[in-house]
């Protein structure tokens, strides 16, 4: 992305105002469309975003996200569409106007300034008092747990400290959004999480609305109250990490996020609650009846390997399989095993201390764990 200049990032005009807690604002998209010359990066975004909730934009690199971020933080003005905070149009408002708050990857830092003089600077900058400046700061370190470091350089703390510092000064400001892109990919692993629920924790105490970028499934899953899931330029689904991962809208969101075993097959049975789906090999599975494929007898079938069950013994709705290899996973057992040549199947079941696993080269049955532990689409011809 751009790179964006310093002032830009930290000076909200929004008064300081003594108050605890902030209240959270709330944000909608309308039909945002953005070209880059003949490419279209976005099209047709809506979103409803709900004061003091969590969400996040997922997708693959390239499918828009950071474009829409800049769109919403008024960095950039897009080809079409409109953008309401607290339901007033902000199309016609600078960044500094709009009032929001944005933490990048690479924390941005002025490095010259100690911690309390970054975290000042976008105070000083909106003609703060000085005593007001000082209460504040001091109330945002002690909210980032960084009070004892006031007097440090960026160049003398840790990526996370960095970073908590990044937020402190962000949220001094008291903005109306909290944008946060890719904040914690340049932290390890470990810290990385600690960092995840630090934030969680810190924006839901203080009622903040705020949207985050990243391309990591487990860390948009964990963190947000909603997630977008974006490809090409448009959001696919948005909900709940629940429903994006237990009733994914596409195709393309049952396989981003987490994993998903793909099988084609025909619709041969129809009622009104369930069908009946033929996969390779001939095997058969009942599953929940799904409206909009009643013009589709040839389907995909979506299923988690968590979400199919081992039997030793066939029955009507199962499919017949020989175990091709065994993994112990720690807390399960993974297994790919063959239902057809050229077809094979995910299947994970939980380990238990001293139970036998399978065997390499047995037969075995898989059923659906429930008839709606499945997704179905229309083919992809
Ligand atoms: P990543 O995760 O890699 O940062 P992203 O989802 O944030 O990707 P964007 O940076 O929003 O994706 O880019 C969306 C599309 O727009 C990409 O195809 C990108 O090449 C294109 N794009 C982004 N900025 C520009 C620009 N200034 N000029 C032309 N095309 C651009």
């Amino acid at each position: 992305m751009e790179s964006v200049k310093h002032i830009d990032l930290v000076t909200s005009p929004v008064p300081v105002q003594s108050r605890e807690v902030y209240s959270g604002h709330s944000l909608a998209l309308e039909e945002i469309v953005h070209r880059f010359g003949d490419m279209v990066a976005l099209q047709d975004i809506h979103l409803n975003i709900q004061p003091g909730e969590f969400v996040s934009l997922l997708g693959p690199s390239g499918c828009g996200k950071t474009t829409l971020l800049r769109i919403i933080s008024g960095f950039l003005k897009p080809t079409s569409g409109r953008i309401l905070i607290d339901g007033q149009s902000v199309g016609a408002l600078s960044p500094k106007q709009r009032g929001v708050g944005i933490v990048f990857q690479n924390y941005a830092l002025f490095p010259h300034m100690s911690v309390w003089d970054n975290v000042a600077y976008g105070l000083r900058a909106n003609r703060v008092p000085r005593g007001r400046v000082a209460n504040k700061v001091g109330e945002m370190l002690e909210l980032v747990q960084l009070g004892h470091l006031a007097k440090r350089y960026p160049s003398e703390l840790s990526g996370g400290q960095q970073q908590r510092v990044a937020i402190a000064r962000a949220l001094a400001v008291e903005p109306k959004l909290m944008l946060l892109d890719e904040p914690f990919s340049a932290l390890d692993k470990n810290l990385r999480l600690d960092m995840q629920i630090e934030i969680r924790r810190l924006f839901k105490e203080q009622g903040i609305t705020a949207i985050l970028v990243t391309h990591d499934q487990e860390e948009a899953m964990s963190m947000s109250d909603r997630i977008a899931v974006m490809s090409q330029g448009t959001i696919h689904q948005f909900g709940t990490p629940s429903q994006i991962y237990d009733q994914p809208a596409t195709l393309f969101v049952s396989t981003f996020v987490g994993t998903c075993n793909l099988l084609p097959g025909k619709l041969v049975e129809r009622d009104t609650s369930d069908c009946v789906v033929e996969v390779p090999g001939g095997g058969k599975l009942r599953v929940a009846n799904h409206d909009t494929l009643r013009s589709h007898n040839d389907v995909l079938l979506a299923v988690r390997p968590e979400n199919l069950r081992i039997q030793t013994q066939p029955s009507t709705h199962s499919l017949p399989t020989i175990v091709e290899m065994c993994l112990p996973l720690g807390a399960v057992m993974a297994y790919e095993v063959q239902i057809a040549p050229n077809t094979k199947v995910k299947v994970t079941q939980p380990r238990l201390p001293g139970a036998r696993p399978l065997q390499q080269g047995q037969q075995i049955y898989l059923e659906l764990a429930s008839p709606q532990a499945c997704a179905l689409f229309p083919a992809v011809s």
